[in-house]
């Protein structure tokens, strides 16, 4: 007799590392090479919820900017090398396969990084929106990009991954329902309790997003 008052659920966009991969970039590591020790403190203590580094040496100069991004580059690699794909990331896109909806991928790696993740996982997403595409998460623009792609509003989309200050930011500023991947529970800190953008929902593995989906979502097409 009830009628379902469940959101439709129509698409899944993913972040890719530390999301459908197991996190072997050492982000820490990578913003002290970047920054050198000094400068790496007093950008975290100005940014307690996260580094932008991106965004950060986007006011370098060229030179800088470019032995900046050597860096990164690097540390990227060393990732890649080891790429494994993170537990129960099959198993869900499988389910959300079965039920004709639709997944793609925001990153803010380089494509060639989601071109290798493609092929070993053997699953595609699509779109699957990397670095080159400008601007990156935070900023809503992938996502809502996407969304359009699919002919879909962005509040029949979920965004899911394991960055607050990207992934969750840039899926609420969207206008979409957010899930965040946080496995060890860093989330639970007092630091980020106050935050602006906090997460529809919060996981520690994606073997538990099924569940939530078929108990919060309709999901028939
Ligand atoms: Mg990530």
């Amino acid at each position: 007799m009830a009628t379902s008052t469940k959101p439709h659920l129509k698409g899944v966009v993913f972040d890719m590392d530390g999301t459908l991969t197991v996190p072997v970039i050492d982000f820490q590591a990578m913003y002290k090479a970047v920054l050198g020790n000094d400068e790496y403190l007093a950008v975290k203590s100005k940014n307690p919820s996260g580094i932008d580094i991106l965004h950060h040496i986007e006011s370098w100069s060229p030179d800088k900017q470019r032995k900046a991004y050597e860096i990164i580059a690097d540390f990227e690699k060393q990732g890649l090398d080891r790429l494994q794909v993170m537990p129960g990331a099959a198993e869900l896109c499988g389910f959300l396969d079965s039920k004709n909806i639709r997944r793609g991928l925001i990153t803010r790696n380089v494509k060639d990084a989601v071109d290798l993740f493609h092929e070993r996982f053997g699953v595609k997403f699509s779109p699957a929106l990397s670095r080159e595409y400008r601007p990156y998460k935070p900023d809503p623009a992938p996502l809502l990009h996407i969304c359009s792609t699919w002919e879909v509003q962005s509040n029949e989309v979920m965004m899911i991954g394991d960055s607050l200050k990207d992934d969750v930011v840039c899926g609420k500023r969207a206008g979409a329902f957010t899930c965040l991947l946080d496995e060890t529970g860093r989330y639970d800190a007092p630091e980020y309790a106050n935050v602006e953008h906090k997460p529809d929902y919060k996981v520690s593995s994606l073997v538990e997003v099924q569940s939530l989906l078929e108990r919060d979502f309709e999901l028939t097409s």
